[in-house]
């Protein structure tokens, strides 16, 4: 039985609080987003916003600890969102994996409900795969099978789109999943403006494999964390976290 092996992680779970909130202000999160990343202590742990916590107030005590192995809440306190099955399916299914994010950005979505792939096509979405797979259901993912579903979709992608619903976005870090989710949304939306202009043209092979190189560096992913981090302070965003 996973356990907690060394509470509260108070600087952690408010890593996740901040990422939450300035993924809210960019505009990408929307009223049910979540957020959850593997415990670093303990992979068998992850942490995720509660159900019920505002994605604009919420704090690092909003951020709740759920056994990867049963699905259980740990402890007592708020559940954890409805479609935590999400999360828990691709941690388990993906050791490689250290945060998540599930959300339902505009562009994103809109394209998928057109019947569009969602394609890199600037070099932000540079770790996007040619083709990013989809998961051909609008239905909330709300059951354990489910969410299984969801994983045996996603495969070894580092992102899936939900026709209809919304997006899951994993990565290596808190960081990291901060940058793709809102990098994601940005190529989404030059893939549907350009759609309306004419046929947009994909970032592939060689270009393809220099812009993931590019967009993934830990420099490039700390840059684009520290700007939408001070976007999110200068604008009142951020207050009363810590
Ligand atoms: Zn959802």
């Amino acid at each position: 039985m996973a356990t907690l092996s060394s509470a509260p992680k108070v600087q952690y779970r408010s890593l996740i609080a901040r990422t939450v909130r300035m993924i809210n202000h960019a505009g990408v999160m929307h009223a049910s987003g979540h957020v959850a990343g593997r415990d670093p202590d303990d992979p068998n742990v992850m942490w995720i916003n509660s159900r019920k916590a505002g994605r604009s107030t919420l704090t690092a005590e909003d951020i709740v600890p759920v056994n990867l192995r049963t699905g259980e809440r740990i402890g007592e306190g708020d559940e954890a969102p409805s479609e935590v099955h999400i999360h828990r399916a691709v941690f388990n299914a993906r050791p490689d994996v250290q945060a998540i994010c599930h959300t339902h950005p505009d562009y994103i979505v809109a394209l998928s409900i057109a019947g569009k792939t969602l394609h890199p096509v600037h070099p932000v979405g540079g770790f996007l795969p040619e083709s990013t797979p989809i998961f051909d259901d609008a239905n909330l993912i709300n059951t354990p099978a489910r969410g299984e579903l969801i994983a045996q979709a996603l495969g070894k992608a580092p992102v899936l789109v939900l026709r209809g619903h919304g997006v899951v976005v994993t990565a290596s870090s808190i960081e990291e999943v901060l940058m793709r989710t809102i990098s994601c949304e940005d190529n989404a939306r030059f893939q549907y403006i350009a759609s309306a202009i004419g046929e947009p043209k994909i970032i592939c092979g060689e270009e393809l494999v220099i812009a993931a190189r590019d967009i993934m560096k830990p420099v490039v992913v700390r840059k684009h964390f520290q700007y939408h981090e001070e976007n999110a302070e200068r604008a009142g965003a951020l207050s009363g976290l810590d």
